[in-house]
């Protein structure tokens, strides 16, 4: 069966190009996708044009296309089991991670269809005059550009999608080429629970060849692209000339910093999850830790000895913790970065180098690596390796503390420990992230905004601002009795 979606038909690629899926924890071939080029592109953005023109989805009541996305989510739960299989042999990620994440898409596709069915039907606007009804009303924005990336496939892609069909929008989604089957899976769901033809539409393929002409075509409205800082700055830019708007969700290198008065065992716990869920493939992921003086020693021991005991495997391994990075392009990066921070002065804790079981030979597995002695210049601490790679900083005062976690481009998400509450309230207002986290790291709910300050982002996911994303206002002035101004008479 073909794998395009495009105006309600399946459909296989011009001229007929295919890209073969790996397994990244083994290397088995998982499937063979078709691959968009920009003659696929052309069509889908058309099909979704002509759905938001004149198709019946924008104009259909609110409270049916909530309906729509409840019946999405409780399909999303029957097909629990299939889809999160496809997400681990995709992304290599432990069976267990996939399916809490198919639990997290169906609660956000809940939480978008309730919002939208609770719908505010718009603001009157007191003019001073009952010869005028001024209103202001929230719209669809239009057609818009989906574009996600391979760590958490199908979660990205729900954070976007439900919010645009929520708010009467059309789309055409690309994931990421590496993990394309989830997405497939996805479109299935639509069309089974009546979404109309071209309301949806589907392209598969790589970055410039299929992500660069959605993000330039003038038909696009609104550009929602989740990554890597330097495409989403290669987004921004290809989306200037006709001034789309643009949603981005970009990278981060957070901090997690630890007070000496923090709980010791949930600080150490929470710092390993921090780092190393998903073997560190996480935008939020801890990557930089930040331990006060006297703490230090006691605490970078207690991390180095929890890294060490992390097992690695396959998805379908019950005894695995973690699993592979996506590819061997992605693992060299990662080793790139710890070989500079080493170079740099950093000192090699544990991890560092590839695992020699022999069962992990023909994945792309990279062990949970600790470099202490780090400083705010290092290119690993500046800059995302998006691999399971911890820096270790030290700090004295609070000061340096917010200083030392504000010193950075990015500004995803970061978590402050300590047991005093009047500083863990001061330093979470000083830092500047999307998220702050207080004797925690990692959690998230669909009721509140996610998304990033400074160089993580412009805009918000989720809660009701992650419906606003794909919504426009409009004032709607109405004299009730026309009659003339005089200004010029
Ligand atoms: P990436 O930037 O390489 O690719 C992301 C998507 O963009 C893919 O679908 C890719 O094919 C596409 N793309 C690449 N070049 C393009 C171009 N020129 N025009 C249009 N599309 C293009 O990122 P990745 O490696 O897939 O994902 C990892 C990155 O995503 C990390 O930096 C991570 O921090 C970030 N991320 C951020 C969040 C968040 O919520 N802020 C969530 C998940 C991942």
């Amino acid at each position: 069966m073909p794998d395009l979606f495009i105006g309600g038909t399946w459909t296989g690629a011009h001229g007929g190009r295919t890209r073969e899926i790996r397994c990244p924890a083994d290397g088995t071939p998982v499937g063979t996708v078709d691959e968009a080029g920009p003659e696929d592109v052309a069509a889908a953005v058309g099909a979704a044009r002509d759905a938001f023109d004149r198709g019946p989805w924008p104009r259909t009541p609110a409270a049916e296309r909530g309906r729509l996305l409840l019946r999405v989510a409780r399909l999303l739960e029957r097909d629990r089991a299939a889809l999160a299989r496809a997400e681990s042999l995709d992304t290599g990620k432990r069976l267990v991670e996939s399916e809490y994440d198919l639990d997290d898409i169906a609660a956000c596709f809940r939480w978008f269809g309730t919002l939208v069915a609770s719908g505010d039907g718009g603001r009157v606007v007191d003019t001073g005059t009952a010869e005028v009804d001024s209103r202001v009303v929230r719209e669809p924005v239009g057609v818009c550009a989906l574009i996600t990336p391979w760590n958490y496939p199908l979660l990205q892609t729900a954070w976007k999608v439900a919010p645009a069909l929520a708010a009467g929008s059309t789309f055409v989604l690309k994931p990421s080429e590496l993990t394309p089957h989830t997405a497939i899976g996805l479109m299935r769901l639509l069309a089974e629970a009546g979404l109309p033809d071209g309301a949806a539409n589907l392209v598969l393929g790589s970055g410039p060849g299929t992500g660069a002409p959605l993000t330039e075509d003038p038909r696009v409205d609104l550009v929602s692209f989740t990554g890597g800082l330097a495409t989403g700055r290669r987004v921004m830019a290809a989306a200037a000339p006709t001034v789309k708007k643009v949603a981005l969700e970009l990278g981060g290198k957070n901090p997690n910093i630890v007070f000496a008065d923090a709980d010791f065992d949930a600080a150490v716990d929470h710092a390993l999850t921090a780092a190393f869920l998903h073997s560190g493939q996480v935008c939020s992921a801890g990557t930089r830790l930040l331990v006060q003086d006297r703490l230090h020693q006691r605490f970078t021991e207690a991390v180095v000895a929890g890294a060490r005991r992390i097992r690695m495997g396959g998805p379908f391994d019950p005894d695995a913790r973690t699993g592979p990075l996506i590819s061997a392009a992605h693992r060299e990066k990662v080793e790139r970065y710890v070989a500079a921070g080493i170079a740099e002065g950093a000192r090699l804790r544990c991890g560092g180098h590839r695992p020699d079981d022999p069962a992990l030979r023909d994945g792309h597995f990279y062990p949970p690596t600790v470099l202490d002695a780090c400083t705010a210049a290092m290119s690993v601490v500046r800059e995302e390796s998006f691999g399971p790679v911890l820096t270790v900083e030290r700090f004295t005062t609070e000061e340096e503390a917010v200083a030392l976690a504000n010193d950075t481009e990015y500004g995803l998400a970061g978590a402050v420990w300590t047991g005093d509450g009047e500083r863990a309230r001061r330093v979470a207002s000083r830092v500047r992230a999307g998220t702050v986290w207080i004797n925690d790291f990692h959690p998230y709910v669909p009721q509140a905004e996610w998304g990033g300050m400074k160089q993580s982002g412009v805009g918000r996911e989720l809660g009701p601002s992650g419906l606003a994303e794909y919504q426009e206002t409009k004032h709607i002035w109405h004299r009730l009795t026309p009659r003339p101004g005089g200004w010029f008479s």
